[in-house]
């Protein structure tokens, strides 16, 4: 295994991609990581096709064209959560076993991951590797909004979907996932000076204010319902009657049956203003449906944790409130399993590692996880 899964060569191709600052907004960083990328497919005999794109780098669908049906879609994302400047200030470094530096653990050590299983499979005269189809897209930190048709589109037909978001810290994968929705409430109402003419005035903050209030009761979190006004903004001056304030909410669900009520409810307390003369206007939507772990994920998770039971690495489990592709993938019927990439944590913030001893392991695991998916 040794020969295929060299730790050292994938440390050096980690750190090349971890050294590219790829931000969601970064286009020429995150094409420049595609760019790396692209070559170490074709050397596999991988056949790339480009989805262009304005704002976000494109999207790279990677397929065999001994395979042109494969029935194993892998999705793994590009970009990352930091903006320009981030690799100047703290580019890859190694540390007690540990990798870090800006989206060494979401994701570059999955791509790393992903090539070299491919490669180990090519390499030991396994056709598996034929049967994959690869969705490296570009904006899934910023909710997948153009690559989510894609996805939705290449996974139809296939029998499998493996996302390679990172492991947990304690190694497990992730079989469910909450909904998450994000809504913006802007109210209008009218200035006015609060001293001379208060009467004239219609107040955007007071109504935010009622809106809020009426939003947060949508809460249970006993039944996994969250709905959070996390920033406001209004208001010009202390002494005038605000015309204008915006609330920004975030929402999470953990079934689709709560994502569409939830949804109705917040358009229905925006439907009518508390105070007399003000006018909101709600926009935004449910971003990404849930991930439940139904029959089929099960029965994935299941053959998943029988390979790592051969490779003497006992894999667990886990739910999470973030969303990720494998929402898309899920909620489209196709069996899902999520964190399917090295183990690692403290991800979108400056202390993001990367374990290193997991960077084999659980290449191998996605290696024979492929080769076992071949012969279902
Ligand atoms: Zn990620």
């Amino acid at each position: 295994m040794d020969a295929f899964l060299n730790e050292k060569s994938m440390l050096d191709l980690l750190e090349t991609l971890v050294n590219i600052d790829s931000g969601s907004h970064n286009k020429e960083g995150v094409d420049q990581v595609g760019q790396k990328l692209v070559p170490l497919f074709q050397e596999l005999g991988f056949e790339i096709k480009r989805v262009k794109q304005e704002e976000v780098g494109d999207h790279l669908i990677v397929t065999h064209p001994k395979k042109k049906v494969a029935s194993i879609l892998i999705v793994a994302h590009m970009d990352t959560v930091f903006e320009k400047g981030t690799v100047a200030l703290r580019p890859f470094t190694i540390a007690e076993g540990r990798a870090y530096g800006p989206g060494v653990i979401d994701m570059k050590a999955s791509l790393v991951s992903v090539i070299y299983a491919l490669r180990y499979l090519k390499e030991f005269g396994s056709k598996a590797y034929q049967n994959v189809q690869v969705i490296l897209n570009s904006d899934e930190e910023i909710g997948s909004v153009t690559s989510r048709e894609i996805i939705e589109t290449e996974v139809k037909g296939k029998s499998f979907a493996l996302i390679m978001e990172p492991a947990r810290r304690d190694g497990s994968l992730v079989t469910e996932r909450r909904g998450s929705g994000r809504f913006t409430i802007e109210v209008h109402g009218k200035a006015a000076h609060s001293g001379i003419e208060p009467e004239k005035g219609r107040s955007a903050i007071e109504e935010l204010a009622h809106k809020i209030v009426k939003l947060h009761e949508l809460n249970d979190h006993e039944h996994g319902i969250s709905v959070n006004v996390g920033i406001i903004e209004g208001g010009d001056a202390v002494n005038t009657i605000s015309a204008m304030a915006i609330g920004h909410l975030d929402v999470r669900v953990s079934t689709l049956e709560q994502a569409e009520e939830v949804e109705h409810k917040i358009e229905e307390v925006c439907a009518s203003a508390d105070v007399n003369g003000t006018e909101i206007e709600l926009t935004g939507d449910m971003r990404r449906p849930p991930m439940l772990k139904d029959k089929k994920i099960e029965a994935l998770f299941n053959i998943v944790k029988n390979v790592g039971a051969d490779l003497g690495i006992e894999i667990k489990d886990t739910k999470t409130g973030g969303g990720s592709d494998a929402s898309f993938t899920s909620a489209m019927g196709i069996p899902t399993i999520d964190g399917l990439g090295p183990i690692g944590g403290n991800a979108h913030s400056d202390k993001e590692y990367l374990e290193i001893s997991s960077l084999k392991e659980r290449t191998l695991l996605l290696a024979k996880v492929i080769e076992r998916l071949n012969q279902k």
